[in-house]
């Protein structure tokens, strides 16, 4: 075997491992700026050795939270992953390309907080709460009804509603209630949870509703997966609109920005604002508004082409911060 084909196995099976605690255990090892940097070098390897099947590549999937207690549930339309970056040039980039993809137009972008939090689809038929379900790989995830349907704010019923509806968003943990588990947990002697992304997803997967109930998860709905009739929807701001008409727990904020360049400005706007909102943040989301062009974009085996997450600096700053003083 090539060096380059022994590095790419031995990282795809290094991937293959932290998506195995981050997805399933909800117990990360590594941070996720040294989690991504790892993706980043595995597909720079991939590209320049293209001869190397990679089918099977972590690059090209999206990672599964499956867990075998569960019954498995198939979204209706599959629930993909988002490029990222953390370099505002890529940013540009991305609108560059499509501005190539759909010249001669101003292009439409929906800024959106990125909520640091587990994804979850929500099923409604003819307006009535049907099931929820994690992402899973994509295609399939957990039936995780049992401790979704107690979650503060989230409507039984929807009036005036398509009749398949999958409504999808981001469940988290807020800061004050991941401390409050955490002392009950150091006065007991435990060994305490590491941040309320893990303990939120942990909490979705566990068996006894009851013990889940106890500890307060949060919900925001930002998006829709299936949708029949298709055309109810024909914009990304609308979806946002009609899913507050429908009294679901939404973003607090986001900005319909033409071009690119003042889809940054509003990203910037977010950093300054996102510490007052009531869900941890870890980025933004850009997409494209208008439907047409986001179908015409289509998607990767893994994203949407038309859409990508900007992750914040100071994040990482934090990340490095809360690494050293373990250290110390
Ligand atoms: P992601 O979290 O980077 O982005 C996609 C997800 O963003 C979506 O599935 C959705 O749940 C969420 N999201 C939040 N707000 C949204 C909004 N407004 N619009 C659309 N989506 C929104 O991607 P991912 O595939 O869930 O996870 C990959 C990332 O997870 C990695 O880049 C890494 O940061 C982290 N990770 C870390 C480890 C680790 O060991 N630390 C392991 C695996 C993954």
């Amino acid at each position: 075997m090539q060096d380059s084909q022994k590095e790419i196995a031995k990282l795809r099976a290094e991937i293959a491992e932290h998506d195995r605690l981050y997805y399933r255990e909800a117990q990360p090892k590594v941070d996720d700026q040294a989690y991504d940097r790892l993706k980043e070098q595995l597909a720079q390897l991939e590209a320049a050795n293209p001869e190397f099947d990679f089918g099977e590549s972590p690059t090209q999937s999206v990672g599964d939270d499956r867990l075998e207690a569960f019954e498995s549930y198939r979204h209706r339309m599959p629930m993909l992953s988002l490029d990222n970056t953390y370099s505002s040039e890529e940013l540009i980039e991305f609108g560059k390309r499509l501005e190539k993809r759909f010249p001669g137009q101003t292009l439409k972008y929906l800024v959106e907080p990125k909520i640091d939090g587990v994804a979850v689809s929500l099923t409604y038929e003819n307006g009535k709460f049907i099931r929820a379900v994690s992402r899973g790989n994509g295609t399939e995830g957990d039936d995780i009804t049992q401790n979704v349907k107690h979650i503060d704010g989230l409507p039984e019923t929807i009036s005036d509603a398509p009749e398949i509806l999958e409504v999808r968003g981001e469940i988290y943990m807020r800061h004050g209630e991941f401390e409050r588990i955490n002392a009950a947990r150091e006065s007991a002697g435990e060994s305490l949870y590491a941040n309320p992304r893990n303990l939120a997803a942990g909490t979705i997967k566990l068996l006894d509703p009851s013990v889940a109930r106890a500890r307060k998860l949060n919900i925001v709905l930002y998006g829709v997966g299936a949708c029949e009739p298709d055309n109810f929807f024909t914009h990304q701001a609308g979806i946002q609109e009609r899913l507050k008409e429908w009294h679901f727990p939404v973003l607090e904020k986001y900005w319909l920005a033409d071009g690119i360049q003042t889809a940054w400005e509003s990203i910037e706007e977010l950093d300054a604002l996102r510490r007052k909102f009531t869900y941890p943040t870890d980025g933004a989301v850009v997409k494209l508004d208008d439907f047409t062009l986001q179908r015409e974009a289509g998607f990767t085996a893994k994203a949407p082409r038309w859409a990508i997450a900007y992750k914040f600096e100071a994040e990482r700053a934090e990340t490095l911060l809360k690494e050293i003083s373990l250290q110390i």
